[in-house]
């Protein structure tokens, strides 16, 4: 269990904190503050950010208020400067990670990234490992306080033992969240295509192929019928006939 804080944490991050400048390079001036009320996070925020539809300034505000604020090394003021090109760095970074591209199998956008990404680190990781870095670097202090049970500021008890650690960015808990659910093998993509979840989604069990609609889930029975077809030749009818839309995805 990890429970993240930021080390710039003095307020609560708020709306005039995150200014959106645009222009031919378009980006965000983030204020000091930081604190982030965890309770309020509905969707993890690694998977929130993989989804995220980065070239929206709206959504990107809506994240961060959510999730905390983003902070990079370049300033403007006494404000952090974060790119609109670099959250879409990040992201392509984790969506190959997240997936698990083989370079040598990525389409030509992923593969170029792939290139770039290696040439600027100077590095010969793969995006996992790459992401790994990433993560560790961005805690200062490791560790800031463990416990075990005790209360939340809402007074619920706390089930679990936890760590309070104190992340740079929002960008170092994400690193840390993938990899704890690369390690258990939970991050899924959904096999439908068209996935109304934009096809990123945590497993809950290790061979789950699509995310929780319901119309993934009728999509991958389909595949596994005209799957079993072609393999076996013919059906068995086991009392039912299977009921075969010629409607892909049918009605609601
Ligand atoms: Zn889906």
């Amino acid at each position: 269990m990890v429970v993240a804080s930021y080390s710039k944490q003095k307020k609560e991050v708020s709306a005039k904190d995150v200014e959106f400048v645009t222009g031919s390079d378009p980006y965000y001036l983030i204020a000091e503050g930081g604190s982030v009320d965890t309770s309020k996070w509905d969707v993890a925020p690694h998977l929130a950010f993989v989804k995220l539809a980065v070239d929206d300034p709206i959504e990107v505000r809506k994240f961060m208020l959510k999730y905390g604020a983003w902070y990079s090394a370049e300033t403007e003021g006494d404000r952090t400067k974060v790119t609109q090109a670099e959250l879409a760095k990040k992201q392509s970074l984790l969506r190959m990670a997240w997936q698990r591209v083989d370079p040598k199998k990525a389409d030509e956008s992923e593969q170029a990234f792939e290139i770039r990404r290696k040439q600027e680190a100077g590095q010969k990781q793969d995006a996992r490992q790459e992401i790994a870095h990433q993560g560790t670097n961005g805690f200062s202090a490791p560790v800031l306080m463990t416990g075990f049970g005790g209360k939340t500021k809402g007074g619920a008890r706390k089930a679990d033992p936890y760590v309070l650690m104190t992340a740079g960015s929002l960008w170092a808990v994400i690193c840390v969240l993938s990899m704890r659910t690369f390690w258990a093998t939970r991050n899924g993509y959904c096999v439908n295509p068209n996935c109304p979840n934009g096809r990123y989604f945590l497993r809950l069990r290790k061979n789950q192929q699509v995310c929780g609609a319901r119309e993934c889930v009728s999509y991958a029975q389909t595949e596994y019928t005209m799957k079993w077809w072609k393999s076996a030749g013919k059906p068995q009818y086991r009392g039912q006939k299977p009921r075969r839309d010629s409607k892909k995805g049918g009605s609601k």
